[in-house]
């Protein structure tokens, strides 16, 4: 009786709460049209799609059919697509393989200072296996840019692999600019779409890249499931060897359900795309960052103002921690992040907020809000509203307040 009165205070409590994930740039959720496409395909549309027996040849069908959903979300042809088991699989097939099959001896490889782990540690780890690496730097903006990407080139440069847009300050680089210069000098290119692709409009007929990195989980598609656009007539040497799935480039049979759930996604983000979705959120984005930087002293946005995802918001409040902040909003039913997910728990500042020109402890202020297609007005209200008071509670016991 009394166990029952509790948990019913307990729910009317939890009811209460509004919850607001702001965390879109983590992960999204698997939308309702992605998981209705997929269930069929766990059960009784089960069959591999390498097996010649009609469970067999629909498998294959469906998953032809979200090859070309995946492709044409970018302007690509479906034999340009190659799954893999996630975005930094596909990451780590486009350097290694790349950079494996070429027979030119060209060592010389170039990235920037602020992209995700998995380009970071494919690019050390080659660095400790006979190449030269070289590390671009960004402006305080964020932005790789064209003239730092030019004085880094040399004669025996093979490849370069910058971001399309970064995970935790939002910023979208100059890809075009970037791969122009490259492609001008017959260097391979590669950029990490994994927060652009299925948000803002890529088209590869025009974009002079020759990989590209796509994840379903950042545009509400299932988790462990990436995708790479090569460009046609690119050999990439496999990093699974095996039955030759996947044009040989991929081995191991195709994850089915997971594959028509990036279909579904993709189809998705182009209806959303044609909804107006961009500016429908970049706006209530904006309110979220001009009601901060108005109601919380000494917060100043990260990353560029104008030249970023339209669904990101990252800022940094000085003289407190991230964690606290997300502690408490945490309590207040808000999800956000401080840094990347792969920083945050480690006590060293994110790599990107360093290279950006912050000093160690505001980079310690950090706070990502990225926001989704479900995210409201109201959502974004309810934030503005508890927010600053957990800023206020947070000085008043910080050490190093009011400086
Ligand atoms: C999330 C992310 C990845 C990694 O994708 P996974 O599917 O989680 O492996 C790579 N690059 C960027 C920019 C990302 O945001």
């Amino acid at each position: 009786m009394i166990c029952k009165r509790v948990n019913n205070i307990l729910e009317v409590i939890v009811m209460e709460i509004r919850k607001v994930y702001l965390d879109h740039s983590a992960t999204t959720p698997v939308a309702k049209e992605v998981v209705d496409a997929m269930l069929p395909y766990f059960t009784e549309k089960m069959g591999n799609p390498n097996s010649l027996h009609s469970w067999g040849r629909d498998a294959r069908g469906a998953v032809d059919e979200a090859r070309s959903s995946v492709a044409s979300l970018i302007g690509a042809e479906p034999s340009e697509i190659v799954f893999t088991g996630c975005g930094s699989e596909a990451d780590n097939l486009a350097i290694k393989g790349a950079l494996w099959a070429k027979k030119d001896g060209k060592k010389h490889i170039i990235t920037s200072a602020v992209e995700h782990h998995a380009i970071v540690d494919s690019f050390k780890w080659l660095g400790k296996n006979g190449y030269d690496v070289t590390i671009l730097p960004v402006d305080s903006d964020c932005v790789v840019t064209p003239d730092s990407l030019k004085a880094a080139l040399r004669d025996d440069t093979a490849l370069v692999s910058v971001m399309y847009a970064n995970n935790e300050v939002g910023t979208i680089n100059p890809i075009a600019e970037l791969g122009a210069i490259c492609r001008e000098r017959g260097i391979l290119f590669h950029t990490d779409a994994v927060q652009a692709a299925g948000h803002v409009p890529i088209d590869v007929t025009k974009l002079p890249v020759d990989m590209l990195t796509m994840a379903a989980h950042k545009m509400y598609g299932p988790k462990g499931i990436g995708a790479l656009y090569i460009r046609r007539g690119l050999k990439l040497v496999p990093l699974i060897h095996g039955g030759g799935q996947e044009y040989g480039i991929r081995s191991g049979t195709e994850n089915t359900p997971y594959i028509i759930g990036f279909g579904a996604a993709a189809r998705l983000a182009q209806k959303l795309h044609e909804a107006g979705e961009e500016s429908r959120v970049s706006l209530i984005r904006d309110k979220l960052l001009d009601g901060i930087i108005a109601r919380v002293p000494d917060s100043f946005v990260t990353g560029h103002r104008t030249q970023r995802l339209p669904y990101h918001g990252s800022v940094c409040v000085k003289w407190i921690e991230g964690e606290g902040m997300l502690l408490r909003l945490d309590y207040a039913g808000i999800g956000a992040s401080s840094g990347s997910a792969c920083t945050s728990g480690s006590l060293e500042p994110s790599h990107v907020l360093l290279a950006m020109g912050l000093d160690h402890a505001t980079a310690h202020g950090s706070l990502r809000l990225t926001l989704g297609k479900d995210t409201s007005e109201e959502d974004i209200d309810y934030v503005l509203k508890e927010f600053p008071p957990i800023v206020e509670t947070l000085r008043k016991m910080s050490p190093y307040k009011g400086k």
